[in-house]
This record gives C-alpha cells, sequence and structure tokens, in this order.
C-alpha cells in the first residue's frame, strides 16, 4: 500500500491557491488572445470582401490573368478567379504558363461556402506559398465566378502578440498579488492550527491550558469542539481520579491484604495490609506475584490460578501468623489475572482455641462436685443410710458439693455478664480506705485463721470506682490471701498514686505463687496446685479472672508479684472520671 503522502497544512494551502490563481490566469490569457485573434481575423476578412467585391468589378472575361498580375502589384493582394466547375481561371501567385495546370479549387472551403452564401472565408496554410494565409471567397453572380483573395495572417499575429504582452504583464503583477495574499492566508491559518493543535497536545500532557480564540470560523469551531471535548475528558479524568483515590482509600484501610496481578502474574495493585502483612518495601507494580510473595503455599496457588482459573483458597503460617488467601480469577476487562485476599486469621483461631479450652474446662469442672454427688447418693441408697453418722457426712458431702457447682456456675455467669458488657457499672468517686475496711469485714477466715489485717490506706484515698466491683476485687484479693497463708499471717492494703492512676497493693507474708503459676494465675479455672491442699476446699480458680475483668472494664488493670516471702498485687484504677 502507498504511504499517504503528507504536506504541511501552509504548504497545501498556499500552492493550492497559486495553482488556481495560475491556471486562471493562463486560461484568460488564453481565452482573451484567441478572442482577440478571432475578431481580427473577422474584420480583416471583412475589408477583404469588399476590395473583392470592388476588383471583381474591373476584372474582364479577356486577359484575366494579366489583369490579376497588375492589380496583385498594386493593392498587394493575391487574387485568384475560380470558375463554377472548379478550374482557377486566372491566378496572380503563378506564372501565366502554370495557371492551366493548377488543380481544381471546387473543394476550397471558401470556395464552396462562397457558392452557397455569397462568400466565404478560411485561414490556411498555404501549400503554394507555405505561409498561414486568409482567403476570402466573393460570387461574382454576374459574371458566374469566384473571386478570391489571399493575405498573409502574419500582421495578425504581430498585433496580437502586441496585445498579449500587456494582458501578461498585468496577469503576472495580479498573479503576485494572489501569491501574496494567498501567502498571508495560509500562514494565518497554519499559525491558527497550529496554536490548537499545541493546546491540544499540551492537554494530552496533563496540563489545562484554554484552547486560543480564533479567527476562521472553522477553526474556531474546531477550537471550541476541543475545548467542550477538553472539559469532558478533564471532568473524566477527575471523576477517575476521585474514583481512584476513593477506592485506594478503601483499599487502604482495609484490615484484609487485597493484591491484583494481570495474566501475566504481574502486580497491578498491591493495599497496605498487603504490605505489612507480607513485609514488602518499596514500589511493587511491575513486579511478579511471586518476587514478591515468597511463600510456598501462595506462589503454587497463584500458578496454578493462572492455568486454571478456578477460585481456590488456602490457608497457612507466616512468621507466627495464620493467614487465609483467597483467589479468584478475573474476566477479560482485567487482562484475565487474578485477585487475591489475605485474611489474617490468627485472632480468630485463638479465639476458637480459647472457646474450646474453656468448654473442656466448664465440662471438667462441673463434672467433678456431680460425680461427688452421685457417689455420696449412691452410697446412700446402697445402705449407708441405716448408719446414721455416716449418713449425715454423706449429705454434708451433697450440700458442700452442690454449693461448689452453685459458685462455679454463679462466677461463670457473672463472667459471661462482665464480658458481654451486659454488667452495669456505676463508676463515682470512693474512699479506699473505707471500702478496704467494708471488705475485711466480710471475710470470716481473717478471723478464723487469726491473721494479723493491715489498713494502711490514707483517710483522703479516693478512687474513681464503681462500689460493688470495687468490693467485689478486694474481698476476692484479701479473702485469697486469707485463703492461702498459714494461720497467723500478716495482711496488709496499702494505697499509692502510680503513672496518674490509684495503686491499691494487698500484700501478704504467705507461701507466694511460684513462678511458673504467676503468668497464668489471672486465666480461667486455673488453680495453684500447692494452694488446693493448703486450703482445703478448693477454689473455683475464676476469682482473678472475674477481677481482671473487672478492673478492666473500669478502665484499670491488676498485676502480681510474687516470691517466697509472700505475695502482693496490684490494682490500678482512675482517680478521676475521663474527661
Ligand atoms: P481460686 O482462689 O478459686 O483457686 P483464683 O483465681 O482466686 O482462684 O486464684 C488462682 C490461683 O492463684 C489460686 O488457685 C492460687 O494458687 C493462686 N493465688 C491467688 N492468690 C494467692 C495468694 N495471695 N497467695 C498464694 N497464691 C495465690
Amino acid at each position: 500500500m502507498m504511504a499517504m503522502r503528507r504536506g504541511s497544512f501552509f504548504r497545501q494551502v498556499f500552492l493550492g491557491i497559486m495553482a488556481t490563481s495560475a491556471l486562471a490566469v493562463l486560461a484568460s490569457a488564453f481565452g482573451i488572445e484567441r478572442m482577440l485573434e478571432r475578431r481580427m481575423v473577422e474584420t480583416l476578412a471583412e475589408n477583404l470582401l469588399v476590395d473583392a467585391r470592388m476588383l471583381a468589378e474591373t476584372l474582364d472575361e479577356g486577359a484575366l490573368q494579366e489583369r490579376v498580375g497588375v492589380l496583385r502589384e498594386r493593392f498587394g493582394r493575391r487574387i485568384t478567379v475560380i470558375a463554377p466547375d472548379g478550374r482557377v481561371t486566372a491566378e496572380s501567385d503563378v506564372p501565366d504558363e502554370a495557371v492551366a495546370r493548377i488543380e481544381s479549387h471546387a473543394t476550397r472551403a471558401e470556395v464552396q461556402q462562397a457558392w452557397r452564401e455569397g462568400w466565404g472565408w478560411s485561414t490556411r496554410r498555404s501549400a503554394t506559398i507555405d505561409r498561414e494565409l486568409l482567403y476570402v471567397a466573393w460570387r461574382d453572380d454576374a459574371n458566374r465566378r469566384i473571386v478570391r483573395l489571399a493575405l498573409p495572417l502574419g500582421v495578425v499575429e504581430e498585433s496580437v502578440a502586441r496585445v498579449r504582452g500587456g494582458v501578461v504583464t498585468g496577469m503576472g503583477l495580479g498573479l503576485l498579488l494572489a501569491l501574496l495574499v494567498a501567502w498571508l492566508i495560509a500562514r494565518r491559518m497554519a499559525a491558527e492550527v497550529n496554536g490548537v493543535a499545541q493546546v491540544a497536545l499540551d492537554r494530552a500532557g496533563g496540563a489545562r491550558p484554554p484552547f486560543p480564540v480564533t479567527r476562521t470560523e472553522e477553526l474556531a469551531r474546531l477550537s471550541g469542539a476541543l475545548a467542550v471535548m477538553g472539559r469532558e475528558l478533564d471532568q473524566r479524568v477527575d471523576d477517575l481520579e476521585a474514583e481512584h483515590h476513593r477506592l485506594q482509600t478503601i483499599l487502604d484501610t482495609m484490615n484484609e491484604g487485597v493484591v491484583l496481578c494481570d495474566e501475566q502474574g504481574r502486580i497491578i495493585l498491591f493495599n497496605r495490609a498487603a504490605r505489612e502483612q507480607f513485609e514488602v518495601e518499596g514500589e511493587v507494580t511491575e513486579r511478579t506475584f511471586v518476587e514478591t510473595i515468597r511463600v510456598p503455599e501462595v506462589v503454587a496457588l497463584a500458578g496454578r490460578m493462572l492455568r486454571e482459573r478456578e477460585p481456590d483458597s488456602v490457608e497457612f503460617d507466616w512468621r507466627g501468623r495464620s493467614i487465609q488467601a483467597s483467589f479468584v480469577p478475573l474476566v477479560e476487562d482485567f487482562q484475565a489475572g487474578f485477585l487475591a485476599v489475605f485474611h489474617d486469621v490468627t485472632v480468630l483461631k485463638r479465639a476458637d482455641r480459647i472457646r474450646r479450652d474453656f468448654v473442656a474446662n466448664v465440662s471438667h469442672e462441673l463434672r467433678t462436685p456431680l460425680a461427688s454427688i452421685a457417689g455420696f447418693a449412691e452410697s446412700l441408697a446402697e445402705g449407708a443410710l441405716e448408719d446414721k453418722a455416716v449418713a449425715v457426712s454423706f449429705v454434708d458431702g451433697i450440700q458442700r458439693n452442690a454449693e461448689r457447682l452453685a459458685r462455679i456456675i454463679e462466677d461463670l455467669l457473672q463472667l459471661g455478664r462482665i464480658e458481654s458488657g451486659r454488667l452495669p457499672l456505676a463508676p463515682e468517686e470512693l474512699g479506699v480506705g473505707p471500702a478496704v475496711d467494708a471488705a475485711a469485714q466480710v471475710i470470716s477466715t481473717l478471723r478464723t485463721k487469726r491473721h494479723a489485717f493491715v489498713n494502711a490506706v490514707a483517710g483522703d484515698a479516693k478512687v474513681y470506682a464503681d462500689r460493688k466491683a470495687l468490693s467485689q476485687i478486694l474481698v476476692n484479693l484479701i479473702e485469697n490471701a486469707a485463703k492461702y497463708c498459714p494461720p497467723e499471717s500478716r495482711i496488709e492494703v496499702s494505697a499509692d498514686e502510680r503513672d496518674g492512676m490509684r495503686r491499691i497493693l494487698v500484700r501478704d507474708n504467705g507461701p507466694g505463687i511460684p513462678p511458673q503459676d504467676l503468668p497464668r494465675i489471672f486465666e480461667r479455672f486455673y488453680r495453684g496446685d500447692k494452694s488446693r491442699n493448703a486450703a482445703g476446699e478448693p477454689g473455683t480458680g475464676l476469682g482473678l479472672a472475674i477481677c481482671k475483668h473487672l478492673a478492666t472494664e473500669m478502665g484499670g488493670r491488676i498485676e502480681a508479684e510474687s516470691d517466697g516471702r509472700g505475695t502482693t498485687f496490684f490494682l490500678f484504677l482512675p482517680l478521676h472520671p475521663p474527661v
């Protein structure tokens, strides 16, 4: 195929106008010349006709050839006389003896026309004298003959050449003027077109200059149309950018890692969560999925995705976290790539494990007292009822285990209430000292084991807490101390301020908590082994868990420290309402 030839707008317009003007000038020059020539020949022919008529009258039949010779000398015209049959009877420009040999003139155009119409004329190159000649023939009816005069056209050509000179000069000037105007117009239009094109290019480059105002109507329309299109495009670009920004914001605020790839596995999109999950830094677009996320399970899945294009998912552990990856193939629009979503399920899995452990623990805890109750009841049924003393102790066993069951269930219910936030807490400013006194009041073990209990809290120490919750925590902590310490131990409660919070210390000089137990005592159902025996009656293992939850609910926390010489619990609670 032939490549399309391109010329500049300027050249095309300029050459176009120039060619047209030149053509017009040439055509009119040619036309004018033609017309002029014809007009002059006609005038000349009319003059010759008058001459022919005049001459005919002086031409007798006798000595005709001699006469035409004389007249030729006098008028300077070639004279021919032709008989009706076409025979030449006299011819001025031929020697006398040759006249008889001249071929018949019957077919000459001017002769035939003269016979028909009375006179006729034509121009022709004379074979006889090799010059362009004008012939005029007149029908001489009186003598039944044709008298023909001939004149060289050289005169006409001279006049025409003179006129032509003038015409050509004038038209040349006109042409020059046309060229100048064409050049100016072409240059201006080319500049306007270039101006519009430049703005269009600048816009394509991202700038937003206005389209120029042009003087040419069509260009103004083009410029206007481009401006409208430009505005439309600007709007779309803005919309797309906003859309993109929204999408990016959504993607970046997601907790799930999101990765979008094309059909070659190259990354198109990689959100913040994905970066964090896979510890990826730097620019990722242009990199491939495989070299960016180097987790074998995921790499295998990505490969399968590109080959088989079926949704798939996998769960894997990566740097201590459990991640679930879901892959979805994408349709053609997205170059047939895929979308991968990474969901961090570490917390979910942990929660799930805790729930399972908890259910197992609860079942275990409930089974023990239930088995005891069943055992006592069975023994009673099998005859122990007969022995009054045994029966009493068995019934007592049933009662103790039933109470224990009730206690466990009550604790569990309360834990459940705290955890689900259904426990209405009404914090207020309370004096710590009185709260400690009130708690100590209800703990009979303090007295039965003859402990030395010291309330060392300063009289003005305040705390911002729920009255019941604070009391429950204090009772629990003091009761534990009383329970796990040997008789006549020393238990002291004091208070100070730490990190802008109220800190209440419950200290005993008992056996302490073994280091391996210490981190776990706040877990549900966690009981130290030794303490179980020392206290006789086993606790539920829920007390400290409840304390911890209550403290957290009130905006505080609880910690423990212990060594062989005793244990200290630190209860942190707010001093003031939150602002
Ligand atoms: P429970 O007292 O019902 O066993 P807790 O949650 O109150 O359950 O306590 C959990 C464990 O922490 C106890 O079993 C005990 O081993 C240990 N413990 C708590 N307080 C003390 C203390 N003051 N001295 C020694 N051990 C303690």
